[in-house]
């Protein structure tokens, strides 16, 4: 029979994950049930819902700390500066209310989904992953940690314990726009995650990064280079050329075929840009 554990002290967790067969991590389950559906649920399970260590938001010296276990609901209600408005605006996009209060960020990033709404954002942010096991502590960029459709760099007898953002030096603000065949509860076609640091109105740092066109979520160097040093305008937006998403790989699906996908990254890029600069600070 498959066994369920729901420890409520992290160093209990990361022993039973040191074990020679250790369980599933579950989370909100919001990935894991829909997966499973038709098919036995016969997975050992470790649920990491009830350990405190998980769990809030803090304001540590140079970064954001976002517990593993924070959901979605929780960073939309978050009083938190405006570098995430972005994350606030992914939070609201993801599912209804009910997904949104079960389904976590660690979660989202861990399902490694090519149209997980957190990746790109969080991604632009510059977010590293805290990672525990029972031999110790690690820290890896997301941009790193998601290495594939599906795919990411967590090894046997790991957790992600938290989401670590960076402080920008100046002013961060953010902005995330999805696109998909209808307003809410759908996949995205193409979404774009953009951070601007800003001081004196001229943009001293940029992140980019697009979903649901490639395996993964992917940064924009080129295009972030060429954000940087010029004045957050409207006019801003037209530095965004076609050649900066050359290394994109959309593919054709039922959603949307692979020029459209490329096409629609391109113009949510410039529009995300151009919300940043009409944005009241
Ligand atoms: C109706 C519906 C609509 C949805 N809409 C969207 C949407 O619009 N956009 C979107 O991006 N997603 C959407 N999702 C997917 C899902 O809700 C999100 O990806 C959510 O953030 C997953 O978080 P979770 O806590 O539920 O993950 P879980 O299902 O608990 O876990 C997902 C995976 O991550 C692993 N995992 C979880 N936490 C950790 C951890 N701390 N360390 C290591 N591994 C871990 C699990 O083992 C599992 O493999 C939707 C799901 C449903 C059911």
């Amino acid at each position: 029979m498959a066994a369920y554990a729901r420890p409520a002290d992290l160093s209990e967790a990361l022993a039973i994950l040191a074990s020679p067969r250790p369980p599933l991590i579950l989370a909100g389950g919001t990935d894991y049930y829909p997966a499973r559906v038709g098919k036995p649920l016969n997975d050992d399970l470790l649920d990491i819902t009830a350990i405190p260590d998980l769990r809030g938001i803090q304001d540590a010296a140079n970064h954001w700390r976002i517990g593993a276990t924070v959901t979605w609901g929780e960073i939309a209600a978050a009083e938190l500066p405006p570098l995430f408005d972005g994350l606030r605006q992914a939070a609201r996009e993801v599912g209804g209310a009910q997904v949104q209060n079960a389904g976590t960020l660690a979660g989202n990033l861990c399902n490694a989904s090519p149209a997980a709404d957190g990746a790109p954002m969080l991604m632009a942010m510059d977010a590293r992953l805290e990672l525990q096991s029972k031999g110790g502590r690690r820290e890896m960029p997301l941009a790193q940690f998601i290495s594939g459709n599906r795919r990411t760099q967590l090894q046997p007898g790991e957790l992600v314990t938290a989401i670590l953002v960076p402080k920008p030096a100046y002013q961060g603000r953010s902005v995330f726009l999805k696109l998909g065949a209808r307003r809410y509860l759908v996949i995205s076609i193409a979404m774009v995650g953009v951070m601007l640091d800003v001081a004196d109105g001229i943009v001293q740092q940029a992140g980019l990064a697009i979903g649901a066109c490639s395996a993964a979520a992917k940064r924009l160097p080129e295009l972030e280079q060429a954000l940087v040093g010029h004045k957050l305008a409207p006019a801003l937006a037209q530095r965004v050329l076609p050649e900066h998403f050359a290394s994109l790989s959309p593919i054709d699906d039922i959603r949307a075929d692979a020029a459209y996908r490329r096409d629609s990254a391109m113009i949510l890029t410039r529009r995300a840009i151009a919300a940043l600069a009409i944005q009241k600070t």
